[in-house]
């Protein structure tokens, strides 16, 4: 541990952990591929869940803080932590899934916003500013730099983008033995400041992006978050670590090494 409660990871960790991302992974290419109108939220979560178990990992929401279920499933004004259910999505729905494996008591957690059949541009564009938001805040964390270089590079692509509320309420989070550790990776904010970045870290980067306001209300299930202003809601997260050669986004397929590259960051997995 590091100052902060901050947990570093050996390689070895590292390379636990990104078995664990894998699993998260592909069961959210699974979670893509299933979503379309007529399916329930409910459907979905049992998919995940044999997926997550037959790959010999354990669904890390379950019974967390008694969290009912294998995915969050959060469906248009829903931000984050929708509980599955009997709702059955349709076309124009906006669904954000959110999912977290263990493999050998490591961590991964990762999330996806799916469109449902054909939706208006602005839904469209409202996903894609999310997703490359996290892109941009994966990139802009280097060896010795700062937690909230990520922050900056999340809230200044977002805001280059148009009119959208970033969520403050909610952020990304350190992980690694557990799922939620320090430090706190804000959307927002001014560049270096907090915890240093340094080989062994683990991060979950998690935009939560709206089409009107930042503010969110809780739903009497306790659980579900949803915008103030009723607005619709993405949100995207990638777990990523840090090597000594570059970026490794522990839960994309591909390590991320496509997305880095594009954004010119030198790739870092093995
Ligand atoms: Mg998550
Ligand atoms: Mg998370």
């Amino acid at each position: 541990m590091l100052g902060r409660g901050i947990e570093i990871k050996s390689p070895d960790q590292i390379d636990v952990m990104r078995r664990a991302g894998l699993v998260v992974g592909r069961t959210l290419e699974l979670m893509r591929a299933s979503v379309r109108a007529g399916i329930s939220t409910a459907e979905l979560d049992a998919i995940a869940e044999d997926h997550i178990r037959s790959s010999g990992a354990v669904p890390s929401f379950q019974g967390y803080q008694g969290f009912p279920a294998s995915i969050c499933a959060s469906v248009n004004d829903e931000v984050v932590h929708g509980i599955p259910g009997s709702r059955v999505l349709a076309d124009g729905d906006l669904v954000s899934i959110d999912c977290g494996a263990i493999v050998d008591g490591w961590h991964g957690d990762a999330a996806v916003t799916v469109a449902v059949g054909a939706v208006p541009d602005d839904l469209t564009r409202l996903s894609r500013v999310t997703e490359e938001a996290m892109w941009r805040g994966i990139a802009a964390a280097r060896l010795g730099g700062r937690v909230t270089d990520i922050s900056h590079a999340v809230e200044q692509h977002v805001r280059s983008e148009g009119s959208f509320g970033i969520v403050e309420d909610y952020t990304g989070h350190g992980i690694g033995s557990q799922m939620h550790q320090p430090p706190d990776v804000p959307n927002y904010g001014r560049a270096g400041r907090g915890a240093k970045l340094v080989e062994g870290l683990a991060l979950a980067v998690e935009p939560m992006v709206t089409l009107g306001t930042k503010d969110t209300a809780l739903l009497d299930d306790d659980w579900t978050v949803v915008t103030a202003d009723g607005s619709r809601a993405a949100h995207f997260e990638h777990t990523f670590t840090l090597t000594d050669r570059g970026t490794w986004v522990l839960t994309a397929l591909d390590g991320g090494e496509e997305m880095l590259r594009q954004l010119g960051v030198p790739f870092g997995g093995r």
